[in-house]
């Protein structure tokens, strides 16, 4: 534990680069290496045996100048003030890179959803925003699933906000199921957008994906839609795909239906007939033309780093590249599409939903891929031509687009 990285002070660190290659004033910079608002509070919860029990709960507001924050709820037994402050500056940069009117946010509880029963969750989840919704709504702070929250807690917060208000108020939270105001698209939109800015990048490199290879590293929400979207809309023949126990190859290429429902039977994508099983490892470094990695963090390390084969790494993932081997990826030509670039295509539809709340008027399905298309696009561009102005990798070049976008705002408003 003594070892491990502070998440906050990574956070810190990755701004301080960005910092001092956009000669940043510096009281701005020291003022972006702080979250503005917090909000620490005790949650007192009847729990089903009649005892009461107290959870800690957090809420930090990193920076609005652009908008109303942003960023989704944990409930995970080791969640940290320090994590929360590192997720709501990586929401900062993340809604500026993509360039959503909003801040960056993050909340959380401690507390061990898998070992609570359906009625303790609800009342866990009302308590929170009895204490915390006075510092949310549609106008201040919009919160979102994330780790061990859903649809359906989304809906409780919902409605206790809208209980406090005293009138229904579905832009104060995102992530609603659908009928209480959710958007169309919402399920696949994190894979979606991955596939439009992988398409992007094929574009500025010359390649055509048609027929290409790709492997994915981690078969859940984010991996199993980038196999069916990155076959539907790019063309790409994935060939490899794995979960935690393994993963399987198969030259000829995979079907996505087939795969899930062998997962779906048996728990793992392993032991799909008429494949080869490899190990998570060994499909990291195959040659293939696109690498998706969609599992976990510090998945390619300064150790295999130098095998990477793949042209273009699609960081579906939060984290899966240490900052060592960036480097190593930069040196080798591998193009990298960084993770809040990447994966950005969840909130920005989250965002949208917010807007037709707003409206009390649902768009069709084919209007969310388009403006998700834009949005998407247009971020990549942008990342680009910083990469290209400034001769850095992408990720910093998303860090630079995304830091002078939140400065700028920061400067108009005349706080620093
Ligand atoms: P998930 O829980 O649905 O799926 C995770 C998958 O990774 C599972 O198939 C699991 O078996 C696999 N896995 C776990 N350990 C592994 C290992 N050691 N090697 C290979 N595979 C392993 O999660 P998800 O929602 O698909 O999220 C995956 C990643 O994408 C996370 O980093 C998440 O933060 C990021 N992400 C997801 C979304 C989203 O909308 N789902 C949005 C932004 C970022």
């Amino acid at each position: 534990m003594k070892n491990e990285i502070n998440p906050f002070e990574n956070a810190q660190r990755q701004l301080d680069i960005a910092a001092e290659i956009l000669k940043l004033d510096p009281g701005m910079h020291a003022f972006l290496r702080e979250p503005m608002r917090e909000l620490h509070v005790s949650l007192p919860v009847r729990m089903d045996d009649g005892t009461v029990k107290v959870f800690k709960g957090f809420r930090v507001q990193y920076n609005d100048a652009r908008g109303p924050c942003k960023g989704g709820i944990r409930f995970h037994p080791e969640e940290t003030i320090d994590t929360v402050r590192a997720l709501a500056a990586w929401m900062t940069w993340k809604c500026a890179l993509l360039d959503l009117p909003l801040g960056g946010g993050k909340g959380g509880v401690v507390c061990e959803p898998k070992k609570m029963s359906k009625g303790e969750l609800e009342r866990l989840s009302r308590a929170y925003i009895r204490q915390v919704g006075r510092i949310l709504g549609p106008e201040m702070d919009i919160p979102a699933p994330d780790v061990y929250t859903d649809a359906q807690i989304m809906a409780w917060m919902m409605d206790e906000f809208s209980a406090m208000q005293g009138h229904n108020v579905p832009g104060v939270i995102t992530g609603k199921p659908l009928c209480l105001g959710g958007s169309c698209g919402r399920s696949d939109a994190t894979a979606r957008g991955g596939m439009y800015v992988i398409r992007e990048a094929a574009k500025v490199l010359g390649i055509d994906l048609k027929g290409k290879t790709a492997a994915i590293q981690g078969y859940g929400n984010a991996g199993q839609f980038a196999h069916k979207l990155g076959q539907e809309l790019l063309g790409l023949k994935v060939v490899a795909v794995s979960d935690s126990r393994g993963g399987i190859y198969c030259e000829a290429g995979l079907d996505p239906e087939k795969v899930m429902e062998h997962k779906a039977t048996t728990g793992s994508v392993m032991d799909f007939p008429g494949c080869t099983n490899i190990t998570n490892e060994e499909l990291l470094t195959l040659d293939v033309r696109v690498l998706i990695p969609a599992a976990l963090e510090n998945q390619i390390t300064e150790k295999n780093a130098s095998q990477i084969r793949a042209k273009i790494l699609a960081e579906l993932a939060n984290g899966p590249t240490t900052t060592d081997a960036d480097g190593i990826l930069y040196k080798n030509g591998v193009f990298v599409l960084p993770d809040f670039l990447c994966n950005a295509g969840g909130v920005t539809v989250s965002y949208f939903e917010q807007v037709q709340n707003a409206y009390n008027y649902y768009w069709p399905i084919e209007e969310v891929y388009e403006k998700l298309d834009k949005k998407m696009t247009a971020a990549f561009h942008a990342m680009y031509e910083m990469a290209q102005a400034y001769g850095v990798n992408n990720r910093v070049a998303a860090y630079l687009v995304a830091v002078s976008r939140v400065a700028e705002a920061v400067r108009m408003r005349g706080w620093v």
